[in-house]
């Protein structure tokens, strides 16, 4: 198959920072990017040579958007599977729709991860509250009732104490088809960040160590404070599962590492991670530019990580009382901006993330972290 070369044109299917982030890449070594979303003025079509303004079920647009370009890939998963066939009729979709139909809903993703045969934390699926009580008997408590389909950062989601708790979960969680899982009492979350090319060769980001607040993705550390063991098991999974997957293209896989020591995999993203973005600044092939690479049948680039790093995502929290104050944050050298032109800061909303590196990453996480603190406190 003839590689896709600098000069040609690829469609994004989603326009998030992911897009954003990813059509800069592109647009850096050459490329033309047009993207398809059902918003305008979007962080992903601020930076993109066209942005085409339409509905993914609106199949007449997508074939015209899928006609001008040379090859497809999305930013998130919940591109309908019919958008991405009708596109698969015009140009390759990179990774494949059949990838975006597993990583859709949680127990086909489940049931694709036992086939895998990775350690999961132990579910059962439920689809009305008789099958909820049973589950909750054999899968015990605490556990978390989370939806099938549409769940991310922590949505569609509701733990359980107690068997008591079972009804006000199930309506919580809007009595639809769901999965119940064990609550893991977890030492910390971890995450890898892989790359398979269109011949099969894989490439990885180590393991990254990943702290959550609100279910929303907090701050990264990379490499993860892990034994090497641990980190090198991590990756292997990784490796098993973008290779089950036949992913073209980056993927995310999203562990917990229990209080025993032993690695469960929570969930898998078939795209670049915010888990990732240290990457942009710290790695000699960011993580959006493997994904380019990948999907136009190019060599992988090396992912040598330069220095340890530490990633802080800024939510639209930190915009409460008015602007952050950036002018401050620009006086610490060694801390970079990424702000992804979303124009209404809502609390909860990424809006950007900051990436400090420093000699290990203990000092990394502390600089990144001090310098989001002073974005607020200096504004005050
Ligand atoms: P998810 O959308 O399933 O990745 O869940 C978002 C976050 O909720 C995870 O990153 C964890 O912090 C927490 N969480 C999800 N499932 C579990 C679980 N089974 N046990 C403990 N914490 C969980």
């Amino acid at each position: 198959m003839n590689p896709i070369l600098p000069g040609s044109t690829i469609g994004v299917l989603g326009s998030g920072q992911l897009g954003r982030m990813f059509a800069i890449a592109a647009r850096r070594m050459g490329y033309r990017v047009h993207t398809l979303s059902p918003e305008f003025d979007t962080p992903a079509g601020q930076v993109s040579d066209v942005e085409i303004s339409a509905h993914y079920e609106d199949l007449d647009a997508v074939r015209a958007f899928a006609s001008k370009v040379d090859v497809v890939t999305f930013e998130f998963e919940n591109i309908p599977v019919m958008t991405a066939e009708a596109v698969a009729q015009i140009v390759p979709v990179r990774p494949a729709g059949r990838i975006l139909h597993i990583a859709q809903q949680r127990i086909r993703e489940k049931n694709f991860l036992e086939s895998a045969s990775v350690p999961l934390a132990p579910f059962r699926v439920v689809s009305s509250l008789a099958d909820l009580r049973r589950a909750i008997s054999e899968v015990g408590c605490p556990s978390i009732l989370k939806t099938a389909d549409f769940g991310y950062d922590g949505k569609g989601q509701t733990r359980i104490a107690t068997p008591a708790d079972a009804e006000k979960a199930w309506a919580t969680v809007g009595g639809r088809l769901g999965v119940l899982e064990a609550f893991v009492e977890f030492e910390c979350e971890l995450s890898v960040v892989a790359a398979r090319s269109l011949t099969g060769d894989f490439a990885h980001y180590g393991t990254l160590e990943n702290h959550h607040r609100n279910h929303i993705l907090d701050a990264t550390v990379a490499p993860a404070r892990i034994p090497q063991r641990l980190a090198s098991d991590a990756v292997q999974m990784a490796r098993t599962i973008l290779e089950k997957l036949d992913v073209v293209g980056v993927g995310c896989v999203e562990f917990f590492l229990t209080r025993a020591g032993k690695l469960l995999v929570n969930e898998i993203a078939p795209r670049p991670h915010n888990s990732g973005h240290f990457s942009v600044d710290a790695c000699v092939t960011s993580q959006f530019e493997q994904q380019l690479r990948a999907i136009c049948g190019l060599p992988l680039g090396s992912t040598e990580q330069l220095r340890p790093a530490a990633m802080a995502n800024l939510l639209g929290d930190l915009w409460e009382d008015g602007n952050p104050d950036w002018l401050t944050l620009c006086r610490q050298p060694q801390v970079k901006l990424h702000l992804y032109g979303k124009l209404e800061p809502r609390p909860g909303r990424k809006m950007g993330h900051l990436c400090a590196m420093a000699a290990d990453t203990d000092a990394a996480l502390r600089a990144v972290l001090e310098a989001r603190e002073c974005l607020v406190q200096s504004r005050r």
